[in-house]
């Protein structure tokens, strides 16, 4: 059967073709060097840089995107290499077959697995082609994936670190607030459970009880620790306790998610949407905390956003806010966005923060462009294909 519109050459679809790539090693250092509770324990050394992982991809038409993956400590060579080495399965493919695509690259390199390292690299493609669709269609990426909001409340972690000193923190707290921020973040987890206790008991006291708080004890208590902060911290009101356990600890999570009643997030450390969706079938949080890029880009985030609200969670994206924010407008159940301005230096463009929320920028695609300081950053670069 064919419609008159159908039928009419002029409106038929054209297939657009991929020409070009240029994948880019930068590494941005860090000004602070930067302790959670994984380097009081132990387990990590202070972080002093993030590798970033860029692709920018261009089309035969004369179509652009950019993508960004992003690896802490170990990994940022080990993701470019990968992405390097499927890269070329994507020239001459029609960019708007961003799931085949995503599909066509994960087997490429399926004998290292499907989560993780392999998927991370992919990430940076599935963003750019995201991008690259947003911005052809002149949509803003979160209104190509159908927003709800057209902001979203987001809440500050880079102020509340271990390595920062009480009076700092409270400082820092302040000025976020001041800044519009609406949540404050603070980490927890450390050797030393009293001085947990009395930062959060301080901040609370500082900011009063109406500010939404939220602590983070990245994995490192085991489960009776858990089971006895948790219920410390039931007293504080806060708006959710993170990580309390190891990542993949499905079981205890879901313990403490239906015994207290402050909500469990968790999420941040899975590498797939199987993992993601293990941790949901499981009940294991009340919130959810996917990062698009660790899990191997926007195509995977979606179906764990579509399986997180069939089950009835709240999300929480971790990091990368810059492209979280789109990802967080479009989901079903007001969410909230992690502020770091960690990543601010790469980009051309800065995110708006006004009462408590982050406005989703409007520009088209992610609205990013690498910045002079990016490009200085690079530490290797390489370019697949032919510019058009
Ligand atoms: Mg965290």
């Amino acid at each position: 059967m064919t419609s008159a519109h159908a039928s009419d050459p002029s409106t038929s679809y054209s297939p657009d073709r991929i020409t070009w790539i240029r994948l880019s090693s930068c590494y941005l250092p860090l000004a602070t060097p930067i302790s959670d509770a994984k380097v009081l324990t132990g387990r990590q050394k202070p972080m002093t840089e993030i590798a970033m992982l860029f692709a920018e991809i261009e089309t035969r038409d004369g179509h652009r995107g950019l993508g960004l993956s992003y690896s802490k400590r170990a990994g940022g060579p080990g993701q470019f290499a990968h992405a390097q080495e499927v890269a070329p399965a994507l020239i001459g493919e029609d960019p708007n077959d961003i799931s085949r695509l995503w599909t066509k690259l994960t087997w490429a390199g399926a004998s290292v697995g499907r989560s993780g390292m392999a998927v991370q690299a992919i990430g940076a493609f599935d963003v750019a082609l995201y991008d690259l669709k947003a911005r052809r269609a002149g949509l803003p990426l979160s209104k190509l994936l159908g927003a709800q909001r057209e902001s979203v409340q987001c809440y500050n972690t880079s102020g509340g670190f271990l390595h920062t000193p009480l009076e700092q923190l409270l400082v820092n707290a302040a000025a976020s607030r001041e800044r519009g921020i609406g949540g404050i973040k603070l980490k927890v987890g450390q050797p030393d459970h009293a001085l947990d206790i009395r930062r959060v008991e301080a901040v609370r006291k500082h900011l009063g009880d109406e500010v939404p708080i939220m602590i983070d004890a990245n994995q490192q208590w085991d489960r009776p620790t858990a089971q006895r902060m948790c219920r410390v911290f039931e007293r504080f009101n806060l708006v959710w306790i993170e990580e309390p356990l190891d990542a993949y600890d499905y079981e205890g999570h879901a313990a403490l998610a239906a015994h207290f009643d402050t909500p469990i997030a968790t999420g941040e450390m899975l590498t797939s949407a199987a993992e993601h969706g293990e941790l949901i079938r499981h009940r294991a949080a009340d919130y959810l905390m996917p990062d698009a890029p660790r899990v191997g880009g926007i195509t995977p985030f979606l179906k764990i956003a579509a399986q997180a609200e069939q089950a009835g969670l709240s999300l929480g994206p971790h990091f990368a806010m810059e492209l979280h924010v789109h990802l967080a407008a479009a989901y079903a159940t007001e969410p909230w966005v992690e502020h770091f301005d960690w990543l601010e230096p790469l980009f051309n463009e800065r995110l708006e923060i006004a009462n408590g929320r982050m406005l989703v920028p409007t520009r088209p695609g992610l609205g990013l462009s690498l910045s002079e300081q990016a490009r200085a950053w690079t530490r290797e670069t390489v370019e697949i294909g032919q510019r058009a």
